[in-house]
Order: structure tokens, then C-alpha cells, then sequence
């Protein structure tokens, strides 16, 4: 689990990284986690090792990792003019981008089960987060 801070970015940025905003999408959960039920469904997802859950505040979103199939070996974009909506608007300035190695996401990033099922049992005292845990340590 990593606590994050915001930093602002430079156009010059980009020169320096690996080209972070292609390898990975973001899947927001519309509703703020909060029953069991609801945070089974974040640890099953959790189970997949190419994802990660960020939470900023009361806002939960999905991190599903993968390589944009177009980032190239010099970490460029091969379709640069043609490149979609969505890469041509990021970074948004007022948000500023995520860079390397996703050093500048604000708020907590769950790597993996174990660590969402750690937040709930020590930060939300969830009896239940805590059994399962121990149950997956075992295996
Ligand atoms: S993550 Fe940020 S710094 Fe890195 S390539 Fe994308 S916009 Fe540039
Ligand atoms: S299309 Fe290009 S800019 Fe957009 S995510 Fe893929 S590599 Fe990155």
C-alpha cells in the first residue's frame, strides 16, 4: 500500500518516463465501497495480479495495467498524429499526470488483496477483513 502526493507537470516530463499514462486505464466505481459485499467485489478483483485499486478520498477507481498496444520499445507512441481523444487530453492541467511508475497518483493504492484486506482490518476495524487475511497468509 503507497500514500501519494500531487506534484505538477511539465511539458518536459514526458521526456523522462516511460510513457506511465499508456500502460495502464482507469475504471472508476461509481459508488463508494462500503458493505462486505462491496469490498468483496474490490479483493476479487485484487486476486488479478495486473490490477490495482486507487482510492482518493471517498472516490475508489480500478487500475487494470496493461501496454497500450501502439507504446513502442523507445516508450513512443507509434500513432502519434492519429492518437485518440483521451491521449491527446492528458495530462489535465489542473490534475497534473501520474508519471513514472505511478509516483504522483494522490490518495492510496492497494497493490493487491492483502493490502486493501490490511486497510480494512486495522484502519476500518473490519473483524471479517482480518480473518480473511489471516486465511490468505496461510495459503
Ligand atoms: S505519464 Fe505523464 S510524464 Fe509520463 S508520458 Fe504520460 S504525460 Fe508524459
Ligand atoms: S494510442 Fe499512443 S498515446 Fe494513446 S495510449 Fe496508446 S501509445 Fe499512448
Amino acid at each position: 500500500m503507497s500514500h501519494r502526493r500531487k506534484m505538477y507537470f511539465n511539458g518536459d516530463d514526458c521526456k523522462f518516463c516511460n510513457g506511465m499514462c499508456c500502460r495502464y486505464v482507469l475504471i472508476e466505481i461509481p459508488k463508494e465501497p462500503r458493505s462486505k459485499n462491496s469490498f468483496d467485489e474490490l479483493v476479487w478483483w485484487l486476486f488479478n495480479p495486473n490490477i490495482k485499486i486507487l482510492k482518493i478520498g471517498r472516490d475508489w477507481t480500478i487500475l487494470v495495467m496493461g501496454k497500450c498496444r501502439n507504446l513502442n520499445d523507445a516508450n513512443r507512441c507509434d500513432i502519434y498524429e492519429v492518437r485518440p481523444d483521451p491521449c491527446r487530453d492528458y495530462p489535465p492541467i489542473e490534475d497534473g499526470c501520474h508519471f513514472d511508475r505511478l509516483s504522483n497518483i494522490e490518495g492510496i493504492i492497494f497493490n493487491n488483496a492483502e493490502e486493501l484486506l490490511t486497510y480494512l482490518a486495522i484502519v476500518r476495524k473490519k473483524e471479517w477483513a482480518a480473518k480473511w487475511l489471516e486465511k490468505l497468509r496461510k495459503n
